[in-house]
């Protein structure tokens, strides 16, 4: 039990970045994420804009910082259930959901996948390929610890044989959750963002047409790690797209079917991709449909210039209306109105990109419950003062940082997430 540490919620990069910099003023930081490892959205990406620097390189010597940080306490697939404000603090309840496996004793080794009979659809590949029932979400996962998905797991117990005899005895196939007990002096929401779903956008047939894609799909089959080792190759016939169409604002700016905000992410991961896409496949053809091109940070502008200029990327402004498969081929026409001319446009494509916006995550509403810090009119955590005050909530002692409370980029998350800590640990010591 500490009355003094600070409790962060949410493994992305903002809740990584908060816990180091809690955990480097001294502090002991406290860092539950509910899926089996640290990394959030980042550890899905490719390269990130504007330097196109391998997002992996970058976040992955965090998530083994703050996994060998002697300050910091990982609670890995686990959720806050509780949390009660006292005059010292809050007392927290967590649950550790089980993971089926001991992980005092598992070594990460994955020979136990290799014999699992249970292949499930793959959530860290947005949903391309498969893994297996029992499973890493990614091979640089922190902590490197295998967990058995209870809603696919047949207990065939060959998992369990496999590591007895290697000597590792790590499965436990009749593991329960356990309730863990925290008192904090502060705590950080950094619970991320989940992007939009694009069905819900009917007109561009997504899940519909297979060569309709969304940009995070579109992210794993760029990665040299993805399930397509880094080749684009199309969901209907395997063959490689000669052009390709991406699509902006597809749930942002969109009152009928999405957010009425602007995402700010997009136009920037569009031009990001275009690039990788030029150099990923020889002679291609890209297409960037979109209403405005927002490129408003450091080095942003130069990367939308060289993509056009450089690169030969289209821009061609226009909101996208419908698009249609034709069904002997598979590929895609998209009917847009030329914004700046008037004129309707039906260009021809062999794969779309959806640039889905991003919206706040599901659990937020049960988390602001618990937590009793209200949300704002779209879901996201709100903040003490728009203007001022950004970092604070309207509850003393719960600050928060990144995508939990609007959408941004990576480098706004990091700098929020250093700043929530700065802010969490002065109140700490206030209150003392
Ligand atoms: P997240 O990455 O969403 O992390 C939140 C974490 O909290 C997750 O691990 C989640 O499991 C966990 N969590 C959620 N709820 C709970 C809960 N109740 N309890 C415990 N844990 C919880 N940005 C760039 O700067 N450069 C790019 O090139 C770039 N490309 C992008 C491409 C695409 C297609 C998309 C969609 C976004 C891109 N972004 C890019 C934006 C980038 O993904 C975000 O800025 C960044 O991931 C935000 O980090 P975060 O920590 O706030 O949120
Ligand atoms: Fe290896 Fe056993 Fe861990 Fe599987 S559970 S990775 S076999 S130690
Ligand atoms: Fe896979 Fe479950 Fe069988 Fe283990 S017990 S091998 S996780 S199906
Ligand atoms: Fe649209 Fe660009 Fe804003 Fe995304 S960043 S919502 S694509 S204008």
């Amino acid at each position: 039990m500490s009355k003094t540490g600070v409790l962060i919620i949410g493994g992305g990069i903002a809740g990584i970045q908060a816990a180091l910099d809690v955990a480097d003023q001294g502090v002991k930081a406290y860092l539950v994420e509910r899926t089996p490892s640290v990394g959030g959205h980042m550890a899905m990406l490719d390269k990130t804009f504007p330097t196109l620097d391998c997002s992996a390189c970058i976040l992955t010597p965090k998530m083994v910082d703050v996994g060998r940080h002697p300050k910091v306490e990982l609670l890995t697939y686990s959720e806050v259930r509780e949390a009660k404000s006292n005059e010292s603090g809050f007392e927290v309840k967590i649950l550790k959901k089980p993971r089926y496996i001991d992980v005092s004793r598992c070594t990460g080794c994955g020979v136990c996948a290799r014999y699992c009979p249970i292949e499930v659809v793959d959530d860290f590949n947005a949903g391309i390929g498969f893994r297996k029932a029992i499973y890493v979400p990614f091979p640089q996962a922190v902590p490197l610890k295998y967990t058995i998905d209870e809603n696919h797991c047949i207990k065939c117990e060959l998992c369990k044989r496999v590591c007895e005899s290697i000597g590792a005895e790590a499965v436990n196939l009749d593991q329960e959750p356990e309730e863990v007990s925290l008192n904090v002096g502060a705590i950080i929401v950094a619970t991320g963002y989940k992007p939009f779903d694009a069905q819900r956008k009917k007109a561009y047939g997504y899940g519909k047409y297979p060569n309709v894609l969304t940009a995070l799909e579109l992210e794993r089959l760029l990665s040299a790690a993805g399930p397509t080792a880094g080749h684009i190759l199309r969901r209907s016939d395997g063959s490689i797209p000669k052009r390709i169409a991406f699509v902006q604002c597809v749930g942002s700016r969109d009152l009928h079917h999405g957010y009425p905000y602007c995402s700010r992410v997009c136009c920037m991961y569009a031009i990001k991709d275009s690039i990788l896409l030029k150099e990923h496949v020889q002679g291609v053809d890209v297409t960037i449909f979109y209403m405005d091109v927002r490129t408003y940070g450091k080095g942003f502008e130069e990367l939308y210039q060289r993509a056009e200029k450089e690169f030969g990327v289209h821009f061609k402004r226009g909101r996208v209306a419908r698009i249609y498969e034709t069904p002997e081929n598979h590929n895609l026409i998209v009917r847009a109105e030329d914004t700046e001319t008037g004129e309707i446009l039906e260009e021809e494509f062999d794969m779309v990109v959806l640039s889905v916006g991003l919206a706040p995550p599901d659990e937020i509403t049960e988390l602001s419950k618990i937590l009793d810090v209200p949300l704002d009119e779209y879901g996201y955590i709100k903040e003490a003062d728009i203007k001022t005050d950004i970092i604070s909530t309207k509850v003393q002692g719960i600050f928060v940082a990144g995508t939990a409370l609007s959408p941004k980029d990576v480098p706004d998350s990091v700098s929020e997430a250093s700043a929530a800590a700065m802010k969490a640990v002065t109140f700490l010591r206030r209150r003392k």
